[in-house]
């Protein structure tokens, strides 16, 4: 392609053209593809939606439970309530969402459905404990999803923390604190003692008005479903997140694969309300079915297009279980193709001779992108990652559990073990030049004159011809000069025949006939060059 999508896009804005890429819009994807346009100024400022990861015992739920118990919004504060999934505190009249599963285990399996729901992360770290593999994880998760993330330090109660350490490891992650010249704000506490939880909460209005959080409310709502499932009362029930738009009662609503009539609405403290704007977390009954979590959901005033909109999703999603996804790969913000790989070995030695081979390798034109290098046995975590980031999982040296090999397999996701650092290397080489973008030759098959035309009531004109040079070719193309003038190219010899017989070539001297797909306006003396396209692979 001469331009790429961002190029003609630019290219559309400078002349006030409106760019819309094209896509086959059917029951299947339209959710995905909606696409409101909502004026600059409809556009209202919504709550910022957090989640909370971080190693484990390093405090993370005592800080959601902190957060929430002195920070609730509603006067029953504290009050043990089933969750709905997540959510909301007010602090200084700033709402902010917080979902109740701290962890990158919830934020990771969202996004392998294509649900980008957190705008900020906040990752706690122990202040005895330092980095460990699950924060790792949790900021290489974040640092994909190009989320931003503020640091929380907890345990600042216990002895010896070790602050400058922290932020070396922080710093040789890609994370680097503000005070040594980075972006990231780092707050110091004790979520058990309820130190510095202010100044978090602070922290995460400031970042979310840095990034200009804004929704329409005024509009029929959209959203991503939580999580779902059967209440012996209610029956299908599912905790949603409203993205944009407002929610009320009575609304008709389409939720991945069902329908239904939003009956009861009651917010995160059960409490039963009418209505709920952008940001807010909400359970909701009366739908026919049990969605699944990340499923997208939208409000329309249609219902008969509704139901018959949820019964051909469900046709199609059996239908999509028969097929499988394969690993993929993507572009850099230059528009240079990467293979994105997570790598995982079984020492930190392996796992740096590595990647010091990897970064030995040079194709023109394709890079390698590393999303992920660790060491240790891949974990359902990774295979998330992956999933969301198209990677291919590479591991050196180790054993796959059952379990995991059969989630990668449930989520289209192959895992390839090596022994040999050099085959992997091999590998990358290998998978790196294809995946370059295929370049095509014509090759010339011939050169034909017409001499004569024929017209056939059912298959247009035929060209009755004389083959010059070469060979002609059914279903190779045809560009056509008279009088050394281009009239057309690019068109496809439909037929080709002998007399009455059809033949698939005809080399130089014979003669025979052929027709054009499509295109009918030759003469006789018409000179015609047969051509082929070929795809020329990468050495
Ligand atoms: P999670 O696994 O990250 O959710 O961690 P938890 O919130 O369950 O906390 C793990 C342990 O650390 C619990 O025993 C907490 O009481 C303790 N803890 C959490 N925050 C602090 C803190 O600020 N100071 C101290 N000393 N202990 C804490």
């Amino acid at each position: 392609t001469l331009l790429d999508e961002k190029q003609m896009g630019e290219l559309c804005l400078e002349f006030g053209y409106d760019f819309k890429k094209e896509v086959q819009i059917n029951e299947e994807n339209f959710l995905d593809n909606i696409n409101f346009q909502d004026s600059e100024k409809e556009m209202k400022k919504r709550p910022p939606i957090v989640t909370i990861m971080g190693h484990v015992d390093h405090g993370k739920t005592t800080l959601l439970d902190t957060i929430r118990k002195t920070n609730v919004v509603d006067t029953e504060a504290g009050r043990i309530t089933q969750s709905i999934g997540a959510y909301q505190v007010e602090w200084k009249n700033n709402l902010i969402t917080f979902f109740d599963t701290p962890g990158h285990e919830a934020f990771s399996k969202m996004r392998a459905v294509g649900a980008d729901l957190t705008d900020i992360v906040i990752l706690v770290v122990a202040a005895d404990d330092g980095l460990k593999p699950q924060t790792e994880e949790a900021i290489d998760h974040a640092l994909f999803a190009k989320v931003p993330i503020i640091v929380f330090v907890n345990k600042m109660d216990k002895p010896n923390p070790n602050i400058d350490r922290i932020l070396t490891q922080l710093s040789e992650k890609g994370v680097v604190c503000e005070e040594w010249g980075g972006k990231t704000m780092v707050i110091k506490g004790s979520a058990l003692n309820n130190k510095g939880v202010d100044e978090l909460l602070e922290a995460v209005i400031v970042t979310s008005e840095i990034m200009e959080l804004k929704a329409n409310p005024n509009r029929v709502a959209n959203g991503i479903t939580i999580e779902a499932s059967m209440d012996k009362g209610e029956g299908a029930v599912a905790d949603i997140l409203i993205q944009s738009g407002t929610l009320a009662l009575n609304d008709y609503i389409l939720i991945g694969e069902y329908y239904g009539k939003v009956k009861k609405m009651v917010d995160y403290n059960r409490k039963e309300i009418k209505q709920a704007p952008p940001s807010t977390p909400v359970r909701i009954s009366g739908i026919n079915g049990i969605p699944k979590s990340g499923d997208k959901w939208i409000v329309t005033t249609d219902d008969k297009l509704l139901k018959e909109l949820s019964m051909k999703r469900q046709q199609s999603t059996k239908m999509k279980k028969l097929s499988n996804f394969g690993t993929s790969f993507s572009e850099d913000n230059n528009g240079v193709k990467q293979l994105n790989v997570l790598l995982k070995a079984d020492t930190n030695g392996s796992l740096e001779a590595i990647k010091s081979l990897l970064q030995s390798v040079d194709v023109d034109g394709a890079k390698l992108n590393l999303v992920r290098g660790a060491i240790g046995n891949i974990s359902e975590s990774d295979i998330d990652l992956a999933r969301t980031s198209k990677s291919l999982v590479i591991s050196f040296n180790l054993k796959t559990s059952i379990k995991v090999s059969d989630y990668a397999n449930s989520m289209g996701i192959s895992i390839k073990n090596y022994t040999i650092i050099y085959q992997i290397k091999d590998e990358i080489e290998r998978l790196l030049k294809g995946i370059l973008d295929p370049t095509f030759e014509e090759r010339e098959l011939g050169t034909v004159e017409i001499r004569e035309i024929w017209s056939h009531t059912d298959v247009g004109k035929i060209a009755g011809c004389r083959v010059l040079t070469g060979e002609i070719k059914r279903n190779s193309l045809a560009r056509i000069k008279r009088n050394g003038q281009l009239i057309i190219e690019n068109v496809k010899i439909t037929s080709l025949k002998h007399g009455k017989d059809s033949i698939s070539s005809a080399p130089a001297g014979k003669e025979c006939g052929f027709t054009l797909d499509n295109f009918n306006d030759f003469i006789k003396g018409d000179i015609v060059q047969i051509y082929e396209i070929v795809e020329v692979t990468h050495e």
